[in-house]
């Protein structure tokens, strides 16, 4: 069974075809600078189209379509099929997030009227969380005004954290429903999450991908009062907005998003860097503490994503200090290049540490064909 995937920015188009029996992508490509000049298509109807092209008599193999869409809501709690209805669901909170959820409908309209003759199926990066108690869900802000604006943490990145899970309880051996787990998706985007029972009960980011962990160019957690700063002394909110969002994390301590650069820095002596990774670490850290007392106990961290699969000193300088906590790595397991997921910390740990690499195009294929049947 193949699942075409589509992930639909505001002027790109990602696409795969997904086996999903074989988990093999038969096929993968994007499509960039839509509506700009010299850019690969006018707009997303037509990108559908050079897409359909491209993908020429293998489109007829397409059993069903996996949309991903950043924000569901509180509407949305598990993927669905896509219809009228479901269109307007994700217009309705589309305020949540305003840069995503319109470019992800784009897709969906363009993607409906490219292969209207099979399902189309919505898989949402906030929906794994909806299972989360109030008590994590709900910020201590007024409850009229938290009820009209939508204010609550929704958490992102579901996706990944689900299918992490899973992958990590089959390498364990254990059924997913008995694990307690930490699991870091450390990306350019990077968020913590508790599983329990294979359920979320919290997660670092918020309403929005801002909040939580240092990221590429996002700050993660700040005071809030720090915007009211920002804004009192003058700045405008598409100012703030900018800082916060794209000049902060990495970017904002270390001169550059991208970790590599930043590890080389450090390495090479260069104090911003050093510090730009202690303050990482410090977050994570501060967030393996939270999740351990939230779950009241812990058997696996479990790391995934850019950083978290290829950076066994990042693993190392994350977890450093916590081998009260049951925490150690394996010098040789966690130095090992592999792509398949595996367990880095020793035989006899109390809490095991592993990696994982996610692969959130097949999660979304894999939702699509369980829902589709
Ligand atoms: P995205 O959130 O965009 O999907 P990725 O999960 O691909 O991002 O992660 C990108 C991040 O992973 C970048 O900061 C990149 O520098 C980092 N990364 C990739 N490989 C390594 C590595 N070997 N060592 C350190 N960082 C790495």
């Amino acid at each position: 069974m193949r699942v075409f995937v589509v992930n639909s920015g505001s002027s790109s188009i990602k696409y795969q075809l997904v086996d999903v029996v074989t988990e093999q992508v038969v096929l993968a490509g994007l499509l960039e600078r839509l509506g700009q000049p010299g850019g690969d298509a006018a707009d997303h109807v037509a990108g559908m189209r050079v897409v359909l092209d491209r993908l020429g008599s293998d489109a007829a193999s397409i059993a069903a379509v996996g949309h991903r869409v950043v924000h569901g809501g509180s509407i949305f709690t598990a993927p669905v099929v896509i219809d009228d209805e479901v269109v307007a669901g994700i217009e309705a909170v589309s305020a949540l997030a305003p840069l995503h959820n319109p470019a992800n409908l784009a897709g969906i309209r363009a993607a409906r009227l490219a292969l209207p003759d099979v399902p189309h199926v919505a898989v949402f990066d906030t929906a794994f969380h909806q299972t989360m108690p109030a008590a994590a869900s709900t910020y201590a802000i007024d409850r009229a005004i938290a009820a009209e604006y939508g204010i609550r943490r929704y958490g992102f990145h579901g996706t990944s954290h689900q299918f992490v899970a899973g992958r990590a309880a089959a390498v364990l051996g254990r059924p997913l429903e008995s694990l307690k787990l930490i699991v870091l998706h450390l990306g350019n985007g990077s968020s913590a999450a508790a599983i329990d029972g294979g359920r979320s009960i919290d997660t670092s980011m918020g309403l929005t991908p801002l909040a939580g962990l240092v990221m590429g160019t996002r700050s993660g957690d700040v005071d809030p009062g720090v915007l009211l700063h920002l804004e009192r002394a003058g700045l405008p909110v598409a100012e703030v907005d900018a800082i916060l969002n794209s000049r902060s994390g990495l970017l904002g301590l270390a001169g550059s998003a991208d970790m590599r650069d930043v590890t080389a820095a450090a390495g090479a002596g260069d104090a911003d860097a050093d510090l730009a990774l202690d303050v990482w670490a410090h977050r994570i850290r501060h967030y393996v503490g939270a999740y351990l007392a939230q779950l009241g106990g812990l058997d696996a961290v479990v790391f995934t994503a850019g950083i978290g699969e290829n950076a066994p000193d990042l693993r190392a300088r994350a977890l450093a200090g916590l081998q009260h906590l049951g925490l150690t790595l394996d010098a040789e397991r966690n130095a090992e290049r592999s792509r398949a997921p595996r367990i880095i910390s020793p035989d006899d740990a109390p809490v095991a540490v592993l990696v994982v690499p996610t692969n959130e195009e097949l999660a979304i294929a894999q939702a699509a064909a369980t829902l589709v049947g």
